[in-house]
């Protein structure tokens, strides 16, 4: 910050609002929760191996609510703002609405990251919503439910996860195809880790003069080979 400046009034008011805790405990500012341990689709650049009952796939277990509501009362001392809830696919938690509602009576800042298959007409506004549209290369873009997009606004964001140059040239196809309609926030294109390299995926994106962000999985570039950092 420059001397002319203003002072950062929203981190004085952070700070100021700040838990009371032990020195050098930082505080807990986000949750990041895993409602359901699997999903109905099967991508084939997903992580989670798709688990069947009777041929069909098996959504799997769910987070007990009435759990993850004590959970998070008792993280709210700890500094806690905020919760992502992902999966597998959240919006399979039948009880999905209720722990939006919960969450944001309570004040918190609530994301939802959904696969972009189960409607999302019924989410609360206040939640801020990341979909995906399932590119061809995914096998299951025919499950796209493309009556979502209506219901993004512009605090939300859509993402492609990018295979190949066909991938690539459809998701350009489905903003232009649905330009109007489109009021979300970030668009974003991703690619498949260790199948599309990324230093082609930015050129293509450059080269198309679309306003759409090079989204990469950060944690794989730097400790490739192992779940997260340490
Ligand atoms: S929708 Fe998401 S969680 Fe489900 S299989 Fe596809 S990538 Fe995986």
């Amino acid at each position: 910050m420059s001397p002319c400046e203003p002072p950062d009034t929203t981190a004085t008011q952070k700070e100021a609002s700040a838990p009371d805790l032990p020195e050098g405990v930082p505080p807990l500012r986000s949750f990041y929760i895993y409602l359901s341990d699997s999903c109905n689709m099967r991508c084939r650049h997903c992580w989670i191996e798709p688990q069947f009952i009777k041929g069909k796939p098996d959504p799997g277990h769910f987070v007990d609510p009435d759990l993850l509501h004590d959970a998070v009362l008792e993280a709210k001392s700890l500094g806690l703002h905020a919760a992502k809830l992902t999966g597998g696919e959240p919006m399979l938690q039948s009880s999905v609405h209720e722990l939006f509602r919960g969450l944001l009576e309570k004040d918190y800042e609530v994301l939802l990251e959904t696969g972009g298959h189960k409607s999302l007409k019924d989410v609360d506004p206040r939640v801020h919503k990341i979909m995906d549209l399932k590119c061809p290369s995914s096998g299951m873009d025919n499950h796209n439910d493309y009556k979502n997009i209506r219901y993004l606004n512009s605090g939300d964001e859509l993402k492609f996860v990018i295979g190949d140059r066909a991938d690539f040239d459809w998701a350009c196809d489905m903003i232009g195809r649905y330009e109007e309609a489109l009021q979300v926030g970030d668009i974003h294109f991703s690619p498949v880790h260790g199948k599309m390299p990324f230093e082609d995926l930015a050129r293509w994106i450059l080269s198309s003069g679309l306003s759409v962000r090079l989204q990469l999985q950060m944690h794989k570039i730097i400790w490739p080979g192992i779940d997260r950092g340490r």
